[in-house]
């Protein structure tokens, strides 16, 4: 098969929605990251997804739909404060779990009584949607595990001959995926950190929680895909955290004296710390929007032009810099102290 990369047009629209009609998958654009699309009703469709990606069959996947999409359709019950936020934050890059049961293909929720939901602001996205008019299941358009694309580029990287179609809407603006909101309960849950901060859903319906999956004792997690190692590059990556600059520079060091291509990624003031050393410079950029945006497409670049990423990670940790620092943590591990 041979993947074509198409521009957003009624012309390449009314292909990507033959193929989505005859069960196929395309990957289309978010304001977030490239999704894998498929028809959420039909079973084989989102097989195929999880096939295709080599994503665990235990890890839900999102449903988007256009700005106008009737949610009864597909959802049970809408929690009371649920127009709050759909009102404050939709189309964007939130996904809110819904109670609903029996109302898409069974294989999306992979067998919880819920079902995750974003409507998203890109342009392209609201067009592919309207245009075939059903929720479209839509993973990170990435093989499992690996870094999620930003750029149609990164998504032919990873599925170059396995996909028909990727609609090509640009950059994504955002880089890291969607905040998802459980709003089952009596107070909304974070199972996923992102761009819609805890501070930003306190200030609309008062209250916000963040799920911290207990590894060893969650038998049934909330959100299986927080524990999976995620994001990876295709090289070694390590991180030490913002105030130990100085051991990452002896790291590096050593790695260097062994001959090894080493890059390392740091926010825009540490640049220049790191520079004329032998190692690749990957700057991660100033604000937290412009790191989250940044993020996954260094994380490609460093597995193009190092054996060993280093990053080092931005001193700011709050807001928008959750979503960064949980991407960043789990791409890459941790450098144990050595005690001497
Ligand atoms: P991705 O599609 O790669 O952006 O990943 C989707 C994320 O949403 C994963 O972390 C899933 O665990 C989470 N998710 C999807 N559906 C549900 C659901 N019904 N309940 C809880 N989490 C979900
Ligand atoms: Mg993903």
């Amino acid at each position: 098969m041979t993947t074509k990369i198409e521009r957003i047009c009624p012309q390449s629209l009314a292909e990507a929605k033959e193929i989505i009609k005859q069960g196929g998958v395309v990957a289309m654009p978010t304001e977030t990251v490239y999704g894998l699309g498929g028809n959420a009703f039909d079973d084989n469709a989102v097989k195929k997804i999880f096939e295709i990606k080599g994503r665990p069959s235990n890890n839900p996947l999102i449903a988007h739909v256009h700005l106008d999409y009737d949610l009864s359709k597909i959802i049970d019950y809408d929690p009371p404060y649920a127009q709050k936020l759909r009102e404050a934050f939709l189309p964007g890059p939130l996904t809110l779990v819904y109670p609903s049961k029996n109302r898409v293909s069974p294989f999306v929720s992979c067998g919880l009584d819920t079902l995750a939901v974003r409507i998203p602001s890109h342009a392209g996205a609201q067009a592919f949607l309207k245009e075939v008019d059903i929720p479209i299941v839509a993973p990170s358009a990435n093989i499992s595990k690996h870094v999620s694309p930003t750029s149609a580029k990164h998504v032919f990287d990873d599925f170059n001959g396995k996909i028909p179609l990727i609609l090509d809407g640009g950059e994504c603006e955002g880089g890291i995926e969607s905040t998802v909101l459980d709003i089952t309960g009596e107070i909304p849950l974070i199972l996923r950190p992102g761009l819609i901060t805890r501070e930003m859903i306190v200030k609309v319906v008062g209250a916000c929680e963040e799920y911290i999956p207990d590894l060893e004792k969650d038998e049934k997690v909330k959100s299986p895909g927080v524990l999976y190692q995620h994001y990876t590059p295709r090289c070694q990556a390590f991180r030490f955290a913002s105030e130990r600059v100085k051991d990452a520079k002896n790291h590096i060091n050593q790695e260097l004296e062994k001959n090894k291509k080493v890059a390392v990624l740091c926010e825009r003031e540490l640049v220049k710390e790191f520079e004329n050393n032998g190692v690749a410079v990957l700057d991660l950029g100033n604000t937290p929007a412009e790191m989250a945006a940044r993020l996954y497409g260094l994380l490609r670049e460093a597995e193009d032009i190092c054996e060993l990423l280093i990053a080092v990670e931005p001193k700011e940790q709050n807001g928008v810099m959750t979503g960064v620092l949980n991407r960043l943590r789990r791409a890459c591990q941790e450098v144990e102290i050595k005690q001497n």
